[in-house]
């Protein structure tokens, strides 16, 4: 295969030094065709925790690339939320063949033996192209399995928690910044009407917000205008839709130098992962004046909401919406840590996980009669 510049290479980076990730697991199963890459980026908070995405990849350095990325990502996003889970990822390659029921489910069988084999190391969980039910395939194969059905005794969809951690980190950064103690009138531009996009734009909509919202689905938009009457307009106009929260809720990358320029927003605060194309735009929207409500910060509800089912005594719904309520609070944290250096919040929120991560480095793993792995408590 031809290689384009722009396909991502791994020998541009060096995995050893630059994301040292803990370990790198390429597997291949023969019988039923499944090939996917686990990383454990780290696992020192304790085990590694994160989804898993089933989809093509132009390359299988593209996957890799993708899985020691998102993996790095867990780490932090676990660490600044206070949980005592570390950073993992999975990618299965899509060959197509997975859209077929059996073949899938052999896959998952295997695949679940897979992360057996990690002793409890890695725990994995729904994400892009897997769902619920296919995690409930991988659990036959081992424990290892958090974002299970709420009927089977799990937290269910994240989704909803992770539009109210959403919720949570808006009020704290508009009372910051805006000083508004409610968001009554306050005017919001949802990028995507998917399942946070949408569960967000209803929970603002009750809280007197003014939304305004895009989707590539003509039904997301029909249905966001008929049930929340919010207004909505084409997705390309939505950075220019006077506001003073905007809010990505749909992909990636859409904080960049055609975008930044374009916003009238205060405040940056959506549930969609690595908003900024590169580091260098967290520093684009301090100058601008924009404070940014860090990606793996604000959209933490959905792994407290799955963490939750790991706590003794199982998942317990009330416990997940205290740990979300708690986003604010750690919003205002960073906030005023980024003020105080005068640096950018994406700067600040990476103080914090590498503090996070410090502290944990200092008490030991052990592995419990459970079969997962848990940090000793802290002598005092
Ligand atoms: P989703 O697939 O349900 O929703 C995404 C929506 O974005 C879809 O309605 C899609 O049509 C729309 N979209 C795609 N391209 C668009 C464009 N160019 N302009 C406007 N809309 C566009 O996904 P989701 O679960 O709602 O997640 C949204 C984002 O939040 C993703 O980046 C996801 O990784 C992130 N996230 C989700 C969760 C969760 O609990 N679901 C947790 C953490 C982070």
């Amino acid at each position: 295969m031809t290689r384009t510049m722009t396909q991502p290479t791994l020998s541009s980076m060096d995995l050893f030094t630059a994301r040292q990730h803990e370990q790198l697991l390429m597997f291949h199963h023969a019988e039923t065709g499944l090939r996917g890459a686990i990383a454990l980026h780290s696992t020192r908070r304790g085990p590694a925790l994160g989804g898993t995405r089933w989809r093509p990849y132009p390359t299988t350095e593209a996957g890799v690339l993708d899985v020691l990325r998102l993996s790095e990502a867990m780490t932090y996003k676990a660490a600044v939320a206070g949980l005592p889970l570390g950073g993992g990822k999975a990618v299965l390659f899509a060959d197509g063949k997975e859209q077929d029921a059996p073949c899938r489910k052999e896959r998952l069988l295997a695949y679940g033996r897979i992360i057996e084999g990690l002793g409890g190391a890695f725990i994995t969980a729904e994400d892009a192209n897997t769902t619920v039910d296919d995690m409930t395939i991988v659990r036959r194969m081992t424990r290892h399995v958090a974002g299970i059905a709420a009927a089977a005794g799990g937290g269910g969809d994240p989704s909803p928690v992770t539009a109210e951690g959403v919720l949570s980190g808006i009020r704290a950064l508009a009372q910051e910044v805006l000083g508004c103690g409610a968001l009554t009138n306050v005017p919001v531009a949802i990028q995507g009407l998917g399942k946070v996009g949408m569960a967000l734009a209803g929970l603002l909509v009750a809280e007197g917000a003014t939304v305004t919202a895009c989707d590539v689905s003509v039904e997301a938009v029909e249905a966001a205008r008929c049930t929340l009457g919010i207004g909505t307009v084409e997705p390309e106009a939505i950075y220019d839709v006077p506001c003073a929260i905007f809010a990505p809720c749909a992909y990636g990358g859409v904080l960049n130098d055609h975008t930044i320029p374009r916003l009238t927003c205060r405040i940056v605060a959506g549930s969609a992962n690595n908003q900024l194309a590169e580091e260098r735009h967290a520093e684009m929207l301090l100058v601008r004046g924009i404070v940014y409500a860090v990606d793996y910060v604000i959209n933490a509800g959905g792994l407290v909401n799955v963490a939750a089912e790991l706590a003794p005594g199982g998942y317990d719904a009330e416990r997940a919406r205290l740990g979300v309520a708690g986003i604010g609070e750690t919003l205002r944290r960073l906030l005023a840590r980024a003020r105080a250096q005068g640096i950018s919040t994406e700067r600040a929120a990476h103080q914090m996980a590498m503090e996070a991560l410090a502290e944990a480095a200092l008490a030991p793993v052990r592995r419990a009669k459970s079969g997962r792995y848990v940090r000793q408590p802290a002598r005092a």
